[in-house]
């Protein structure tokens, strides 16, 4: 696409971190309207404050690990938006244990660090899953492709079918809300980062730092300080459709919106409804309809449901077995003191005993079709003045590449942008 001129109308669909950070980027140059169809901001981020035992707490329900690192996008974008947050530091452990017995099959890192520990039935698989580890790692730092499946790595090693696969698979079913085996058809390039959360081999201790005020105080900086964009929350993207000078938006409102060019900074399953009837996208809505989602329900409680019985085996990420799925309890005591635990508790066969709150999600399952269809949308970024942002468009679904993509569309939108200029500066200055 040619440059695009100062003043254009530009319709952004989806208020997830990626949706804001384009309006944010785009709104001193263009006319910005962009559509949440929730009564909130943020996306897959939703922090929550509670008062625990006499204190004040945030805790992040949905996204919670951001980068740490000051050249990352997710930290510059917060210092332009004067989001300066405090980071608290966790042991990266985790624990995979079959329930209801709560027998210890798999440790990482566990909460004093250390080498991974296996239980029994994994133990003789050692070796074979270190190197599966390393084999995926080899898939990221070759940048080969998404195709091979876990299935067809776990195959390769003779390893289908073991107490082993099984372990290897729990992480990944867990993350994503798919069932053991459906984990084996996702992308190993895409899993490989989570099983290399083995923990170091030296035996020091792994850490990762959560966001003292939560994870969505990005979205809500970057919301906090949109100027002139018109937000409508509350508002679904029904469709695009061909107007005589450009595309509208159709909102769950009957709204139409005549605009100039629109970003997509929805997820895929929404995105394909929003081009179903758009004269030329064809290819784009086939590619898109094949991108598998599940569902994810999250839930704050106190009491020590979801936990290895044996308090000494308790990591701050803890996947209980209960084939067909893998479910994860996140002890939050670690970071914030008291005994707060956030569980997924989509497909549990019991309930914690004082849940809080609770929150809903749709994930992204990393298949290789999934990523053909991000391969699509690279292709067709721009074509009839339609762009893609946000983690339908990355292969790796996380707030940083959800950044990114959003940067790539304000780049070719508009590139001489105040604040894009001032982010190109940042990167500078963080590197220094
Ligand atoms: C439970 C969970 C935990 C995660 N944890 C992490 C983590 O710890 N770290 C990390 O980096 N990543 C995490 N992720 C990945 C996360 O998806 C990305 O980090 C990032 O939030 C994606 O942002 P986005 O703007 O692309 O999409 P989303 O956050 O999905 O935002 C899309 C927005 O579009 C809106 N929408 C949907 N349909 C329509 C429509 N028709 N019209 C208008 N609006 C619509 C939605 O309501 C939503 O607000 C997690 C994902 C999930 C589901």
């Amino acid at each position: 696409m040619t440059r695009s001129p100062v003043g254009m109308r530009l319709g952004i669909a989806g208020g997830g971190v990626a949706g804001l950070a384009l309006a944010w980027l785009l709104e001193t140059d263009h006319d910005v309207v962009l559509l949440e169809k929730r009564d909130r901001l943020g996306g897959n981020t939703d922090t929550r404050s509670l008062q625990h035992g006499g204190r004040a707490f945030c805790v992040d329900l949905g996204v919670r690990e951001v980068p740490d690192d000051r050249r990352s996008l997710w930290h510059r974008i917060s210092r332009l938006t004067g989001f300066l947050p405090e980071r608290s530091p966790v042991p990266a452990s985790r624990t995979v244990f079959r329930d209801p017995r709560g027998t210890s099959v798999w440790s990482f890192a566990g909460k004093h660090g250390g080498a991974a520990r296996y239980g029994p039935q994994v133990l003789p698989a050692r070796d074979v899953l270190e190197r599966l580890v390393e084999q995926c790692a080899l898939l990221e730092a070759q940048n080969s492709g998404w195709n091979r499946t876990l299935g067809a790595l776990l195959a390769e090693r003779g390893l289908s079918g073991t107490p082993a696969a099984q372990a290897v698979c729990a992480l990944p079913a867990s993350v994503h809300g798919c069932t053991l085996d459906e984990a084996l058809s996702l992308s190993a390039r895409s899993v490989g980062p989570l099983l290399s959360e083995l923990g170091p081999e030296d035996g020091r201790p792994a850490y990762t730092s959560l966001v003292a005020g939560g994870a969505g105080g990005l979205s809500q900086a970057l919301a906090g300080d949109l100027r002139t964009a018109s937000i409508r929350l509350g508002v679904a993207l029904r469709r695009l459709v061909p107007l005589d000078r450009g595309p509208g938006l159709v909102g769950s409102d009957e709204t139409v919106h005549p605009v100039d060019a629109v970003a997509l900074a929805l997820p895929a399953e929404s995105a394909k409804h929003a081009v179903g009837a758009l004269p030329g996208a064809e290819r784009v809505h086939a590619a898109l309809a094949r991108v598998p989602y599940r569902d994810l329900l999250y839930g704050l409680h106190t009491d020590p449901f979801g936990m290895p019985a044996d308090r000494r085996a308790w990591s701050v990420s803890n996947v209980a077995l209960h084939a067909p799925w893998a479910e994860t309890t996140t002890w939050l005591g670690p970071a914030l003191g008291p005994d707060l635990f956030v569980s997924q508790l989509t497909r549990r066969r019991s309930m914690p005993r004082l849940p809080l709150m609770t929150s809903r999600f749709r994930t992204r399952l990393p298949t290789p079709a999934a990523h053909r269809a991000v391969d699509r949308l690279a292709a067709a970024q721009g074509e009839g003045h339609l762009f893609f942002a946000g983690h339908c468009a990355t292969h790796d679904d996380s707030q940083e590449s959800a950044l990114a993509s959003a940067v790539a569309v304000a780049e070719q939108l508009a590139p001489d942008s105040p604040r894009l200029r001032r982010l190109r500066e940042t990167r500078k200055e963080a590197t220094r």
